[in-house]
């Protein structure tokens, strides 16, 4: 395959933690990317860092903002071709009761988490059917499958991101589009930092049956399979890549200590 008409990823959130690993699988295995980020700084240094323009370009945009989803994609196809898979990658979380959670926090929130990967898979699917198909990962979260203090603006975007994806490969699967959600655990990104405490991490290490954190390259890896021909016949799943943490259930430390003994 010529570098003309290698596939073309767009990986939303791309300039670090998991999206530069999914961007990097991505890289790996032949295709070209499309870095979307919010953060200008960040993605102007891994775009440096990648230095490699034939294959990556990095485009500043916001996803939740329609007008600069619809630029980001025209700038997209004109710079690269095509577009054969897009990984709703960018999120954002805040981390506070109820109470103290204002309408803001709650827009924001659901404006990059839900509002986003309508707003890509909308503006790409077209770009996609034009050489036939392809393929859409959601980055959801083990928060959208298991509810918890604290999340209620993170983990309700995130399960109704797991809900759109059906809806979208529902849809979208007639015309030869793939939709599915990667579910991860806790992975040590600039986003754990900010809202994993170090009593929060000892706790994941409790109720985790692989009793670690994942990696980013471990959620890439599984987003590269989806998107790959190897998944050919998965379309609205939700794969959890979370050491066993949903799987777990009512996963008391107490009683699995006791079962290994
Ligand atoms: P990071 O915060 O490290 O990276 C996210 C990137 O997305 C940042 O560069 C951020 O820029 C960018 N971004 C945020 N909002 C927007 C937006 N509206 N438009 C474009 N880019 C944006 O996060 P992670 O790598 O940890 O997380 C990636 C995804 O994985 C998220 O969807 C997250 O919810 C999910 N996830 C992460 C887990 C974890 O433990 N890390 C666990 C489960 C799911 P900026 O700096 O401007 O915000």
């Amino acid at each position: 395959m010529t570098a003309s008409s290698s596939p073309v990823a767009v990986v939303t959130g791309g300039a670090r933690g998991i999206g530069l690993a999914v961007a990097q699988w991505f890289l790996t295995h032949g295709h070209r990317v499309a870095l979307w980020d919010a953060d200008a700084v960040t993605l102007r240094a891994t775009e440096a860092a990648l230095d490699d323009p034939s294959r990556v370009l990095a485009i500043h945009c916001d996803v939740s903002q329609p007008a600069q989803v619809t630029d980001a994609t025209e700038q997209t196809e004109s710079y690269f071709g095509r577009i054969d898979a897009l990984v709703n990658n960018a999120g954002v979380a805040v981390f506070k009761p109820i109470g103290q959670t204002s309408f803001e926090e709650w827009q924001t929130v659901l404006g990059t988490n839900l509002n986003g990967p309508f707003l890509c898979t909308q503006a790409i699917a077209p770009v996609m059917l034009k050489t036939g198909g392809g393929s859409v990962v959601n980055i959801a979260s083990i928060s959208g499958l298991r509810a918890s203090t604290l999340r209620v603006a993170y983990g309700t975007s995130k399960a109704a991101l797991i809900h759109l994806t059906k809806q979208q490969a529902t849809e979208l699967g007639t015309v030869g589009i793939r939709v599915n959600a990667v579910a991860p655990g806790p992975v040590d990104t600039e986003m754990a930092k900010l809202v994993h405490s170090a009593a929060i991490r000892a706790d994941y290490h409790d109720v985790i049956p692989l009793e670690r954190y994942g990696t980013v390259q471990e959620i890439a890896n599984a987003v590269g399979f989806l998107c790959s021909a190897a998944a050919s016949y998965v379309n609205g799943q939700v794969l959890a890549v979370d050491g066993g943490f949903d799987a777990a259930g009512v996963g008391l430390p107490t009683l699995r200590k006791t079962a290994v003994q």
